[in-house]
C-alpha cells in the first residue's frame, strides 16, 4: 500500500472549505512540527492571544503574516471543542512588537483597559487548496485559514472561516478548533487558564496595579 495516497478518497469526498473535519493536513502539521529543530522552530511565524478587558472583555487573536500581526477580536475566546463556533471580528493589523505588550491602556484611549499575553507561540500554515499549502495572504483573502498552533496553552489545528455577511452587517469570521487529539469537549480553557504566559499575572492583577493614581514622570513605565 502506498502510504502517500491513503487519504486521497477521504479528502475527495469532503470540501474542507465547508467542513471543519480534519483533512489530514493538521496531522501532517503535527508531524512536521515534531521534525523541526529548535532553530527551525524559531524561524516560524508567531501567534499571540491577548486577553483584553476593554469596554467588553475579548481575546485578540493575532497571526504573524508578512511582517505584521493579522488580528481578530474573539469575544468568548478560543474553545477546544470543535462544536463551538467562536465569533472572530477582524480588527486592524498590529505591529509585530505588539505581541509582547502587556499592561493597561488608559481609560479614554482607544481600547482602554488591561491586556495580558494569554498565550503565544508559533504556528504552521496548514491551509490546503487542491493538496497544496495555500499561502497565508491568499488564505486570508479567500476567508479560509487553517493553522496548527504550538502555544503554551493552545496546540493543534484551528480554522478561521469568514462568514458571508448579510447586507449592512460587518465582516465576521468564526474561530473553530479542528478535530484532532488536542481537541476537548470538556475543558473550558479560558476559564481554567487565566494567567499571562509572560508574567503569570491575571488581568485583574494587572488592572489593580493601575488603580492607584499614577504620578507624572513616574519611571514605572
Ligand atoms: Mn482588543
Amino acid at each position: 500500500m502506498r502510504k502517500k495516497d491513503s487519504l486521497k478518497i477521504y479528502r475527495s469526498k469532503r470540501d474542507f472549505e465547508r467542513t471543519p473535519e480534519p483533512s489530514g493536513a493538521e496531522i501532517q502539521g503535527a508531524a512536521a512540527v515534531k521534525k523541526l529543530t529548535a532553530r527551525e522552530k524559531a524561524k516560524l511565524p508567531i501567534f499571540v492571544i491577548q486577553k483584553h478587558a476593554a469596554r467588553r472583555l475579548h481575546y485578540d487573536f493575532r497571526l504573524e503574516v508578512d511582517g505584521v500581526l493579522k488580528s481578530w477580536a474573539v469575544p468568548k475566546g478560543p474553545s477546544l471543542n470543535p462544536k463551538d463556533r467562536r465569533l472572530a471580528v477582524p480588527t486592524e493589523d498590529h505591529p509585530m512588537d505588539y505581541a509582547g505588550f502587556e499592561g493597561t491602556i488608559p481609560q479614554g484611549e482607544y481600547g482602554g483597559g488591561s491586556v495580558i499575553v494569554w498565550d503565544r507561540g508559533f504556528y504552521l500554515n496548514i491551509t490546503q487548496k487542491k493538496g497544496r499549502i495555500l499561502p497565508m495572504d491568499e488564505a486570508i483573502e479567500k476567508g479560509h485559514v487553517m493553522v496548527w498552533l504550538e502555544g503554551e496553552k493552545l496546540k493543534g489545528g484551528f480554522a478561521l472561516a469568514k462568514i458571508h455577511p448579510r447586507p449592512g452587517e460587518k465582516e465576521a469570521w468564526l474561530l473553530i478548533k479542528m478535530t484532532d487529539p488536542k481537541a476537548s469537549a470538556s475543558r473550558d480553557i479560558v476559564k481554567t487558564k487565566t494567567k499571562s504566559v509572560l508574567t503569570g499575572r491575571t488581568i485583574e492583577e494587572i488592572g489593580k496595579n493601575m488603580s492607584s493614581p499614577r504620578k507624572r514622570g513616574s519611571s514605572s513605565r
